[in-house]
């Protein structure tokens, strides 16, 4: 069985937008896959469904087991802690808590808060000697390196990145895909979103989405 599989998923906002359009999509445990579009081609509703943000308007997602379609929203927000790491472009990270209380607020949602486990985390992205600092005390490539430690807090089966480098100059981007690179390497799940076909060429492989349709990348 995929780790993740969409059958014939769609999502309409309004009689007006259909955002997804009979979307179907497997990834297996392990992999690394890129979903490259342009703007407004409906990434991020597609990131929502799978991130248990939001729900689709028909067909089945199913993801570790666990068929999203048919979940309350109860069981959405608890499958959304467990199962789901994610790193935003924003990284929104809290303003007046420090780099490791940050990770320790996953945590806090998941079971309880534990210092050292968080720490191994910011080590984990070479971050130790920022445990302390605030966000506004770190450049923007640390902040993002803080979200992915965040994100791997609670052991999630995926990893959703939505545009990770999009607010990072090109040495950072770089620093964040190398980790992202580990993460495979070590067989984590991960996927990107993504306008870039520069950061979408890093995954191991690539759909395209354009006005919700989704289609095998041809090179
Ligand atoms: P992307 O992330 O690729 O820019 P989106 O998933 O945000 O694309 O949007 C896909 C389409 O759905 C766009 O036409 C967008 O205008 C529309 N859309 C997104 N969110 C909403 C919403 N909440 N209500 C109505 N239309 C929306
Ligand atoms: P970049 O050029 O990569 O954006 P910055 O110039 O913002 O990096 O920061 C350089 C280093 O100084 C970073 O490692 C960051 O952690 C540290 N730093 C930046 N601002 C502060 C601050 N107000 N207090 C403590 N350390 C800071």
């Amino acid at each position: 069985m995929s780790l993740l599989e969409l059958r014939h998923v769609s999502k309409a906002y309004n009689e007006k937008v259909l955002a997804l359009d009979d979307v179907n999509l497997k990834v297996e445990k392990g992999e690394w896959l890129a979903v490259m579009g342009p703007s407004g081609s409906g990434k991020s509703t597609l990131m929502n469904i799978i991130g248990c943000m939001d729900s689709a308007t028909s067909g089945e997602v199913i993801l570790d087991g666990e068929v999203l379609t048919d979940a309350t929203p109860e069981e959405l927000t608890r499958y959304r802690r467990d199962k789901i790491g994610i790193v935003f472009q924003q990284f929104h990270m809290i303003p007046y808590l420090t780099a490791v209380e940050n990770i320790m607020v996953a945590q806090y949602y998941h079971s309880m808060p534990d210092r050292n486990e968080a720490m191994a985390a910011l080590e984990r992205v070479g971050l130790a000697d920022r445990a302390s600092h605030l966000p506004s005390q770190l450049s923007g490539g640390e902040q993002q390196r803080v979200c992915i430690a965040r994100a791997l807090i609670n052991y999630p089966v995926l990893i959703l990145a939505d545009e990770p480098t999009g607010n990072l100059d090109e040495q950072n981007q770089k620093l964040v895909m190398k980790i992202f690179h580990e993460l495979h390497d070590e067989g984590h799940t991960i996927l990107t979103v993504t306008h870039s076909a520069e950061v979408g060429d890093e995954a191991q492989r690539c759909v395209i989405i354009e006005h919700g349709h989704m289609r095998e990348r041809t090179a």
